[in-house]
């Protein structure tokens, strides 16, 4: 097939999944070529928060110095209950504007030796004999630009039309979105905490107020379990909505907007798209990797892009590129993060009711016991349903807590 560019592996989409997944595949010595219909660095609509296992991956490929030299470190979370109640859990996170973190990694990857190509579009597959074999789509000019590949990556984030187009799209419409905006805001003095306010009306979503160093906040809105696909028209809905909650007016007294406001979708629950077929490999949100209930993403992007270019390299030595031999990936994926998908979809559902929220963030801040289960559940030792299901809220509020008390017995739910 006659293509304009020829390569290994074409990655598409330079967000943390495929720009790990490239410098991965580079540093095996494959040939990678690496696109994003943005001139980068880019702006990403996002909370810029980095847990503990995004900052893990992010040092196991050797950037972590940089994310810890760059990033502002945050030392513990505030939750918020709808009753004023509030409850701490310590731990390692940071804040890093994704502008710098996906231009990081992609500098990386060119480093390890992938072809970075920024501003090409990528809008449908080269397609052989029903294997994907590349993709087609315009430059900045307007030009078709074809790339021959032997696999593709996809890793295009929440958009509905490129997956539809690659043939992988089971769920048009992402569930759950987020809005976000920069803020100074002189009432908040604790830099070295994330606050997640669960009020009320915006339940199971939350508001956040992310601090990103030197009196800026990343605040945002994690609109949850709403009607499917219905997107706030009306951004500036962050500044008039979030304060009528009396807790986080507080926070907004004397504040100053330091940016456009922004809205994203997010694709959660391991749901909405295909994880492979023949030829290609589906990465990070666009697979529907980001975790429903917390719209944390950015370890689950990073993860799917490690273990994506370990598989693309294997079927490379294969010489077998076929859905059966890719289907490893799929598997590996649903292994690591059914469960855990499963958890929070269960939490989400929970938290409509603004009993519930009280009732665990009440109990958590006196009760050792619960704290250390929801830290278990966030770095993934445990899966949700521990806490969110009828056993583990009775067990809550009876106070059945301690080692007798039924959590140490919960099996971890794992698929196979
Ligand atoms: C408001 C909001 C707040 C969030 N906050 C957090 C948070 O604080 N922490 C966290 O961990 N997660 C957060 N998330 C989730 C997180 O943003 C995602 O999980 C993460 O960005 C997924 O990474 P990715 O690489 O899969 O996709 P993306 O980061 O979305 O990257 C996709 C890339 O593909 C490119 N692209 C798209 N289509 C094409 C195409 N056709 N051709 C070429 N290039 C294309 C895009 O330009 C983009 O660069 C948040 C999400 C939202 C919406």
């Amino acid at each position: 097939m006659a293509a304009d560019l020829q390569t290994d592996v074409l990655v598409v989409g330079a967000g943390p999944a495929g720009g790990v997944a490239a410098l991965e595949l580079a540093r095996q010595g494959i040939g990678v070529l690496l696109v994003d219909r943005s001139a980068f660095p880019r702006e990403k609509t996002c909370g810029d928060a980095l847990v503990e296992e995004s900052l893990n991956i992010l040092a196991a490929v050797g950037i972590g110095d940089f994310v810890r030299e760059r990033g502002h470190r945050i030392d513990r979370l505030r939750f918020w209950a709808p009753n004023g109640r509030e409850f701490h859990l310590g731990g390692d996170f940071a804040t890093l504007r994704r502008r710098d973190l996906d231009a990081l990694i992609v500098e990386e990857a060119s480093r390890s030796g992938a072809r970075f190509i920024g501003e090409v579009e990528v809008r449908e597959p080269l397609v052989q004999g029903g294997t994907c074999v590349g993709a087609r789509g315009t430059d900045r000019k307007g030009r078709t630009v074809t790339v021959a590949a032997k696999v593709v990556l996809l890793a295009t984030g929440a958009g509905a039309r490129v997956l539809a187009a690659f043939g992988v799209l089971q769920e048009k419409r992402p569930p759950a979105f987020g809005i976000r905006g920069y803020f100074r805001l002189p009432a908040v003095e604790d830099e070295k905490a994330m606050i997640f306010a669960y009020d009320r009306a915006l339940l199971p979503g939350y508001a956040w107020f992310f601090p990103m160093g030197g009196g800026l906040f990343n605040v945002g809105w994690g609109i949850i379990g709403a009607p499917p696909g219905r997107i706030p028209k009306d951004r500036s809905q962050l500044t008039t909505v979030l304060p009528r909650s009396r807790q986080v007016a507080r926070l907004f007294v004397g504040a100053s907007q330091e940016s456009p406001i922004r809205a994203a979708a997010m694709r959660t629950g391991c749901r909405g798209a295909r994880a492979c077929s023949a030829g290609l490999l589906v990465l990070g949100e666009a697979a529907g990797l980001t975790f429903p209930f917390l719209g944390e993403g950015i370890s689950n992007a990073l993860m799917s892009g490690r273990l994506a270019a370990r598989v693309a390299g294997k079927a490379l030595e294969a010489g077998d590129v076929s859905a059966r031999f890719l289907t490893e990936y799929e598997r590996e994926i649903r292994c690591r993060l059914h469960a855990r998908h499963q958890g929070y979809l269960a939490a989400e559902r929970w938290f409509r009711f603004p009993w519930v929220a009280n009732l665990v963030i009440s109990r958590a801040a006196g009760t050792p016991a619960l704290g250390r289960l929801t830290r278990e559940i966030l770095t993934g030792q445990r899966d949700a349903r521990a806490l969110f299901s009828v056993g583990g809220l009775l067990r809550v509020l009876l106070g059945r807590l301690g080692p007798r008390g039924g959590w140490q017995r919960t099996p971890v739910a794992k698929t196979p």
